[in-house]
């Protein structure tokens, strides 16, 4: 198993990936919406082995009929032949085109699971129809199917377990009924079942461990973007996100709201309060702020130092002018103790803009505007908003 450094999931805020993480996972299940995003991870970064995995079958099924050609009887390979030309040759085939083919990419694991089970089969056939004409071909191709199956065809273990069931089932059968030696029939039984044994064993730690790293890379991906001290976005992933906002905008003709949010003399806060006072009230600031961004496209996030963003996707236009002084109220009216402020408690200054994407406007102009805005709600005397939206006088 993958040792995770325990630090990950201390740093972490509670998520679906860190549930998963704190809970386990040993019988290779997450909860139904976790499982369908694994499911996606999975067959993306398995499809280079998937494809490598469906050459192979097919040159290896295309060399096997070469050599049933040139070395069984007729009788036999009239039989073995359209099975692996007929049947396990255009079964890989099909998987390999869909997996060339994004509108597919859904039906993908089931066309992989088909393949699998269909050259199961067909081999289980294959070594049944040379046992009946009395001509005993190698049966251990069948562990190689199964081996191929648990490891290289790039299944999610219980599909691949099952799969493998299935085909040991229907060997034994053929087995019980064509096998006439039943020291063999014991032996390739024990065998095969021992193939199962060694193949579920180590494909169960592999898909394990794509499990641990899906999770891994999601809580690293969490603390890339979060900041540490108030859990919000940072500004590498704001500046992200403002980029895709405004494309999602200029698309739908839509406008946005920036504001641009900084604590009043928090220098002095700090001065007063000390650095760890100084970072609870950066805290208590970014929770206020957060609840804020109500709608799934608005995004908060801490620009820096004692400084704030919020971006507001579209906001309706009655609600626009109140909104800054909202969120400048919902500071004021908790009356945090600030004695190096004029006001005596904690306060905030906002600038906030509003752009509509389009005529060569760029998402650093809004921020640029918010930025102004701010600037001069500081000279004004602090604890106010000024806001730069076009048409609109304060
Ligand atoms: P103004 O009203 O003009 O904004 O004055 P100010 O004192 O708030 O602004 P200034 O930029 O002079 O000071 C910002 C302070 O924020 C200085 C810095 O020590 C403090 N600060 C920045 N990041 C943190 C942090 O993570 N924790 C704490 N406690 N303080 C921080
Ligand atoms: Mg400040
Ligand atoms: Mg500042």
């Amino acid at each position: 198993m993958l040792q995770i450094d325990p630090d990950l999931l201390d740093k972490t805020s509670p998520s679906p990936y860190r549930d998963a993480m704190l809970h386990g996972y040993r019988w290779l299940r997450f909860t139904p919406q976790l499982e369908q995003a694994f499911r996606q991870f999975h067959v993306d970064t398995h499809m280079s082995r998937l494809r490598w995995a469906g050459g192979m079958a097919i040159t290896l099924f295309a060399l096997f009929v070469l050599i049933d050609l040139t070395t069984l009887p007729s009788t036999v390979w009239e039989r073995t032949v359209p099975i692996r030309l007929g049947l396990i040759i255009p079964a890989f085939a099909i998987t390999l085109w869909l997996s060339y083919q994004q509108r597919w990419r859904a039906y993908l694991q089931w066309a992989v699971c088909l393949s699998a089970l269909l050259t199961g089969l067909g081999t289980v056939g294959v070594i049944g129809v040379a046992l009946a004409r009395d001509y005993p071909l190698p049966y251990e191709g069948i562990l190689l199917v199964a081996l191929f199956i648990y490891f290289i065809a790039s299944l999610q273990w219980w599909h691949a377990l099952l799969i493998n069931a299935l085909i040991l089932a229907s060997f034994l059968i053929m087995e019980s009924a064509l096998q006439p030696d039943t020291t063999l029939q014991l032996y390739h039984g024990a065998f095969m079942l021992t193939a199962n044994i060694v193949g579920a064993t180590g494909s169960y730690f592999l898909e394990y461990s794509t499990r641990t790293t899906f999770l891994v890379n999601a809580l690293l991906h969490e603390l890339a973007e979060h900041d540490g001290l108030t859990g919000l976005y940072n500004r590498r992933a704001f500046n992200t996100h403002l980029e895709r906002a405004w494309r999602q905008a200029q698309r739908e003709q839509r406008s946005l709201v920036l504001a641009m949010i900084d604590v009043d003399y928090f220098k002095r806060y700090n001065d007063y309060y000390g650095h760890a006072g100084g970072d609870k009230v950066l805290q208590l600031v970014a929770d206020t702020i957060n609840r804020h961004a109500r709608r799934p496209l608005d995004i908060a996030a801490r620009y820096g130092g004692e400084e704030f963003v919020l971006l507001w996707f579209n906001p309706a236009s009655q609600e626009l002018p109140h909104m800054g002084e909202q969120l400048r109220n919902a500071i004021a009216v908790q009356a945090l103790p600030h004695m190096g402020s004029e006001l005596g408690h904690l306060t905030i200054s906002l600038g906030l803009a509003q752009r509509a994407p389009g005529s060569g406007l760029t998402a650093d102009d809004l921020l640029k505007a918010a930025d102004e805005a701010l600037y001069r709600a500081k000279q004004a005397g602090r604890n106010r908003v000024v806001v730069d939206i076009p048409g609109h006088t304060p």
